[in-house]
């Protein structure tokens, strides 16, 4: 599903950081992948690039066969509006919109109509179990609550891969099992997904956990 080869980022605002040495990676279809590194070590860089919001400067990235290189900012959200779900350790839930509504905007820019968003988004906060929250706005709802519904986000347009970033980051540990209990189970469902963890219990309920360090990828660990 991810195939990259030779990965170099370096950042050039201020004085130059080159933050991926060298990124070798794969990720098979179905897996559930976990990416560990110390703070500053480049996750979220290679998330972003992974998840086409960001360019690299070197090297090759397979998305589904597809090379993704030098795109076209129309060509980049293309693919990323077709090919990507997002989970972010903040959320970023529209916050004057409603659980529905969040969960609903990727279809409006693949221009479905209204009234058949909004019956998908509620089959999808159903199966997250929150359709009693359907109307409720982000500041009305727990932490927990709102993973969720940005999980049902990035479901509903069907993405060949789930990208996380610390989906966990910003909430209790009972809530962080929940979270995690839902994307394991989105896992099952077929889905594929890439983790940014730094705690280790979230990492070893994946299949393998990737380590970054120095700019390129250490150890693998296969988990059982
Ligand atoms: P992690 O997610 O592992 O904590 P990041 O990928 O966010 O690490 O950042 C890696 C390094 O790159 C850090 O030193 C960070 O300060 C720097 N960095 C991240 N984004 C930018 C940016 N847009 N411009 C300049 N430096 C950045
Ligand atoms: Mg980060």
């Amino acid at each position: 599903m991810i195939r990259l080869e030779g990965i170099n980022k370096t950042y050039y605002n201020g004085s130059p950081l080159h933050v991926l040495k060298g990124i070798n990676l794969q990720v098979e279809r179905g897996e559930l992948v976990s990416i560990m590194g110390a703070s500053g070590s480049g996750k979220s860089t290679l998330l972003n690039i992974l998840g086409i919001l960001d360019d690299y400067d070197s090297g090759d990235y397979y998305l589904n066969n597809v090379l993704i290189k030098n795109l076209s900012e129309n060509k980049a959200a293309e693919y990323r509006n077709r090919m990507i779900g997002f989970i972010f350790q903040s959320f970023n839930l529209i916050s004057f919109k409603n659980a529905m509504e969040n969960v609903a905007l990727p279809l409006y820019y693949q221009h479905v109509s209204r009234k058949k968003r909004n019956m998908l988004a509620l089959e999808y906060l159903d199966r997250m179990g929150l359709r009693e929250h359907a109307y409720h706005l982000p500041s009305e709802m727990s932490g927990g609550q709102k993973q969720r519904v940005a999980i049902a986000r990035a479901l509903i347009s069907k993405p060949r891969i789930i990208l996380a970033d610390e989906p966990t980051g910003a909430l209790d540990s009972e809530t962080t099992q929940e979270v995690m209990d839902l994307l394991k189970e989105v896992n099952r469902e077929g889905m594929t997904l890439v983790v940014v963890t730094h705690e280790r219990d979230i990492a070893m309920q994946t299949h393998k956990i990737v380590h970054i360090k120095d700019g390129i990828i250490g150890e693998i660990e296969m988990m059982k």
